[in-house]
């Protein structure tokens, strides 16, 4: 029989907690190994934590138990599971750089030391998981088709340099975000990215010198990594409002649930 379980760290008794979800039995183990899983953060719990400073329940793994342990070989191959309780979400740190956002995976390995292992493999299947979702939503709402189009990368630099001077902007990302915008020649896309921790940089070809994509590429540098991830959904969508106005916010954000673009919670402060 399949038992379907929660697991997350009991704090007190530094073992994972299994919460069988037929019975609502909870048995600890100090390790185990579990299949077909989906990352859980509620959203009331999360909130709540955040409120009061405490922690509670509400992040876990949600998967099939394995009730016999495989062996797993550590290390290569594998990368250790962090639940980011400010911005509610699950991540997986490759080579002490590179983090994505994590969702459903196929195995994770809960080891005896509080780790919690996905396999690189894994990842990579789920690597920029909605970007032809997003692309889609863009699409549709209207993003290609903006009546504002500046004629040279210098206007390009100096809207989104106003940008990051209104106090909206420096409430979120702080005052020392710059951005540098770089003629695309050649290229039929544009692209955006993070130079260092306090500029981001786009290289936007002349046929895209609109607001929908520069604002598309200043989340890129926003948040340098979740390639097109919730974190860049909801970034973008937040851009759209203060910059757009609501309408445009509001239409984006209807093409994403049409194409059922998952968007993270707002950006914090
Ligand atoms: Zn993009």
């Amino acid at each position: 029989m399949i038992t379907q379980v929660d697991v997350y760290r009991s704090l007190h008794r530094k073992v994972w907690s299994v919460r069988d979800r037929a019975t609502e039995l909870i048995e600890y183990r100090d390790t185990l190994v579990m299949r077909g899983v989906e990352f859980v953060v509620q959203p009331d719990g999360h909130k709540r934590a955040l409120r009061e400073g405490k922690k509670n329940v509400h992040a876990f793994a949600r998967g099939e138990i394995m009730r016999t342990v495989p062996r797993v070989e550590r290390g290569r191959g594998w990368l250790r599971v962090w639940y980011d309780l400010k911005r509610g979400c699950f991540w997986a740190t490759t080579n002490g750089q590179t983090v994505m956002s994590l969702n459903e995976v196929s195995w994770v390995v809960f080891d005896d030391e509080g780790g919690a292992w996905v396999r690189i493999q894994d990842l990579e299947d789920g690597k920029d998981f909605q970007q032809a979702a997003v692309y889609t939503a863009e699409t549709a709402a209207g993003s290609l088709r903006d009546e504002l189009r500046f004629d040279t990368v210098d206007e390009c630099q100096i809207w989104l340099t106003l940008i990051t001077v209104e106090p909206w902007f420096v409430s979120v990302w702080g005052p020392n975000i710059h951005v540098r915008v770089e003629q695309g020649p050649g290229q039929t896309h544009a692209l955006g990215w993070r130079e260092d921790p306090s500029t981001c940089c786009m290289k936007v070809p002349k046929h895209l010198h609109m607001p929908s994509i520069l604002l598309h590429e200043l989340a890129h540098g926003l948040e340098p990594l979740d390639e097109h991830g919730p974190m860049f959904a909801r970034t973008l969508l937040f851009l759209f409002e203060q910059v757009l106005g609501p309408a445009k916010r509001d239409r984006l954000t209807e093409e994403f649930e049409n194409h059922k673009v998952v968007v993270g919670p707002p950006p914090g402060r």
